[in-house]
């Protein structure tokens, strides 16, 4: 697993690798994709470094939503797009290829070419229902949402390398993903 040192993303942040900025504040970064799946697809990274969506704060993903739908409003402003699709991979078996959260925002024209479909999968009554009571078992969980910065978990000084706590968590996200 990629640490902070060798993360693509973190070299981003840190400018040792140049990329097209769009914005930036104390929390959040937005770049030009340069692999992109239109002319103005974005990424919007926090600028510490956290795998995957459940490790980034709220007040982090708080930001990193409403930044991305700024972008989006720029996207339509600035570059005529007549729809925007923001989606987050993650997880290596939903498409995360590098190990730091980032939301994509992706520019769409009629007829662009770009297929982010699939068949919709028929489930039976029970099926559905069992799938409904185990999501609601979980989410009753909902609510308790971190009201401010954690300044101790922002400030503590933090090794450069993962610790193995969170390689052991980051392994284990990932293996509860389908
Ligand atoms: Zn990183």
């Amino acid at each position: 697993m990629a640490t902070r040192e060798s993360c693509l993303v973190c070299q981003i942040v840190g400018n040792q690798i140049p990329s097209k900025k769009v914005y930036e504040d104390e929390l959040v970064m937005a770049v030009l994709d340069v692999n992109g799946a239109n002319p103005g697809h974005c990424f919007i990274m926090p600028k510490k470094h956290y795998p995957i969506i459940e490790q980034v704060p709220d007040i982090e993903i708080g930001r990193l939503f409403q930044v991305s739908n700024k972008i989006s409003s720029a996207i339509f402003e600035s570059l005529g797009a007549q729809g925007t699709n923001i989606f987050v991979a993650n997880g290596i078996p939903a498409g995360q290829t590098v190990a730091h959260f980032t939301i994509n925002v992706i520019p769409r024209k009629e007829n662009d070419g770009i297929n982010l479909q699939w068949q919709p999968k028929q489930l039976s009554e029970e099926e559905m229902s069992t799938v409904e009571l185990k999501l609601k078992e979980q989410t009753k969980n909902i609510g308790h949402f971190e009201k401010g910065e954690k300044k101790a978990r922002v400030r503590a000084p933090k090794p450069v390398i993962l610790s193995e706590e969170e390689e052991e968590y980051f392994a284990k996200q990932m293996r509860r993903l389908p």
